[in-house]
């Protein structure tokens, strides 16, 4: 029989307490919006939100019946044991797929994974903190915008936006470029996943072939219209084409599932059908494939940024791989994370999420209003509220996210529990962030690419991040590092919070939330970036400052 993946809402509650209550509709929630529930998997070819149904029945069943004084303990997806502990300690505690360094490679996790040693969370499936497309959105509008402001006068209206991937994370891309005002053309391999992103509005349009999909972009380029068109098509063929063809796009970028070679992308001159068998029956074939799809893909983003164009990594580790296969100049293309977003990472601003466990739209609007009241000189944020709730549909849970920083997460915290005291909303809100956050983690093609004290491989500042979190009293506190491809490639750490209206939560809202920042700013201050001493002084951490004096 087939499972059907729904979210429960309402205020009737099945666990003995609101914090694993609201755990278990984030594990529902992730599932309903997932790319393939029935096989656990959330996003990012891998991600998974459990090792297999076995485990995952066990901890729906734990959060159901456990008390408030213990802990489930978590790893690679599978529940281990449930330890007594005390009503401030964490309600789960994970550990996901982290695997000792020299050992920490694709073929060996691939091996494990199929004796069902270990799982992949991702950053935000494992520990069900997932929200569907809308997680990465504003982080892929503000990488927009700033590009925009710093290559075409402040807005991309009237520029062409090339990139592929519709699938978890990139289908936000479409909507993003949209919002940021480009004609925006996102070439996907899978045609479902373009139904999917059409069908939830984060795509216009479809064109037949790449004629058709070159004359829509043209067209609303022309009008100075936003337009998102999606194109079924293999963007190893796609890229080289254009650049035969004498086309530069204004920005070209990439999310597909690079990072992964065998689960991941899909190599040129082969049907998913095809891919899928070969998975099993010549994995060394079906690699050497992508490898050498994504030396075309990449060496076509080259050429593109070398006649003009904006290039830019998304996060997906595509440089990488096409280095691996012989393109030495694949790193000439820049991470987003250190081309836009570090002034802002420095100051520990970054994704922040809430989601309403009522299922009640009205509780997201609630605080929306909340936050345009309050924060009304914090230009992201009051830009992207007014954007996201005219434009983002809710996927699952309703839920929103905004760049917050350090004191800012905090007061959002405790105004909205007041709020679910107080009766003012339907029921209460989880808190969480994404892993990349700055504090949270080590990712040295990715998130801590060239820092400027040469730190971008060390991992403790994830690890600190989760004992901290821990001792702060957050409900859910876990370690996640890379799986498949991204093996080996990175640590971070996840944290939840479930604002229940209670006393409790005002505790641990407040230790957690200023905690989790305070520490992001300690780590971009203890790596040398100005903005973060700023941010130490202005709000008074105690960061203890080893620099030898200066002047
Ligand atoms: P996903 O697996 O859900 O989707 C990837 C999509 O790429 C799929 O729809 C697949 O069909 C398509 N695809 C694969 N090869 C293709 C090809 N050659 N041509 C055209 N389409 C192709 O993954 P996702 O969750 O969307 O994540 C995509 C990538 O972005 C991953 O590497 C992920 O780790 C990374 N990521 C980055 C960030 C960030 O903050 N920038 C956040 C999350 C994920």
């Amino acid at each position: 029989m087939s499972k059907v993946f729904s979210v429960t809402g309402g205020t009737a509650l099945r666990c003995k307490g609101w914090r694993q209550e609201g755990l278990l509709r984030l594990l529902e929630n992730v599932l309903a919006v997932g790319e393939n529930p029935s096989e656990l998997i959330v996003y990012a070819a891998l991600g998974k939100a459990a090792r297999d149904w076995a485990s995952h029945d066990r901890i729906v069943e734990t959060l159901r019946t456990m008390e408030e004084d213990e802990t489930l303990i978590v790893q690679s997806g599978k529940p281990i044991g449930l330890m007594k502990t005390h009503a401030a300690a964490p309600v789960v505690v994970m550990a996901n797929c982290n695997m000792v360094g020299q050992w920490a490679k694709a073929e060996n996790f691939y091996d494990w994974e199929k004796r069902g040693l270990i799982c992949w969370g991702g950053l935000t499936a494992g520990d069900w903190q997932y929200i569907g497309s809308q997680g990465v959105i504003q982080g892929t509008y503000e990488i927009f915008m700033r590009i925009a402001e710093r290559h075409f006068g402040g807005s991309l209206s009237g520029r062409f936006v090339l990139t592929a991937g519709l699938g978890g994370m990139g289908g936000a891309q479409p909507l993003a470029g949209r919002l940021a005002g480009a004609a925006i053309l996102c070439v996907e391999i899978d045609e479902a996943r373009i139904r999917k992103r059409l069908d939830i509005g984060f795509l216009d349009a479809v064109a037949p072939d790449l004629d058709a999909a070159l004359a829509m972009i043209r067209e609303a380029q022309a009008a100075g219209r936003a337009l998102s068109v999606g194109l079924c098509a293999n963007a190893a063929d796609v890229y080289p084409e254009i650049v035969a063809r004498g086309i530069v796009p204004d920005v070209v970028t990439d999310q597909t599932s690079a990072h992964d070679l065998l689960y991941g992308y899909i190599p040129a001159g082969y049907t998913l059908d095809q891919v899928r068998a070969m998975r099993g029956s010549d994995p060394q074939a079906l690699m050497a494939a992508s490898r050498g799809s994504i030396v075309r893909h990449v060496g076509a983003m080259l050429a593109m940024r070398r006649a003009g164009a904006v290039a830019f990594d998304n996060g997906n580790l595509i440089r990488t791989q096409a280095k691996e296969g012989g393109v030495a100049d694949a790193f000439d293309i820049p991470i987003f994370t250190e081309a836009f977003l570090r002034p802002l990472f420095a100051r520990a601003i970054g994704p922040f999420r809430w989601i309403a466990l009522s299922n009640d739209p009205a509780d997201i609007a609630a605080i929306d209003d909340f936050i345009l009241e309050r924060f009304p000189d914090n230009r992201i944020v009051t830009n992207w509220i007014g954007l996201a709730r005219k434009h983002v549909p809710f996927e699952g849970l309703p839920a929103r996210i905004a760049w917050l920083g350090h004191g800012e997460r905090t007061e959002l915290g405790l105004a909205v529990n007041r709020m679910v005291r107080e009766g003012r909303l339907a029921g209460p809100v989880a808190f969480t962030r994404d892993h990349l956050d700055a504090g949270a983690m080590a990712h040295p093609n990715i998130m801590t690419e060239r820092m400027r004290d040469g730190s971008d491989a060390i991992a403790d500042w994830p690890l600190l991040n989760a004992m901290l979190n821990c001792s702060s009293q957050a409900d859910l506190v876990a370690i996640h590092s890379g799986g498949g491809g991204y093996s080996g490639y990175m640590t971070s750490a996840g944290v939840t919070l479930v604002a229940d209206g209670s006393e409790a939560a005002d505790r641990r809202l407040r230790l957690t939330l200023d905690n989790d920042t305070a520490l992001g700013v300690m780590r971009y201050a203890d790596a040398g970036y100005e903005e973060s001493f700023e941010e130490v002084e202005a709000k008074g951490l105690g960061y203890f400052d080893l620099r030898p004096a200066r002047g």
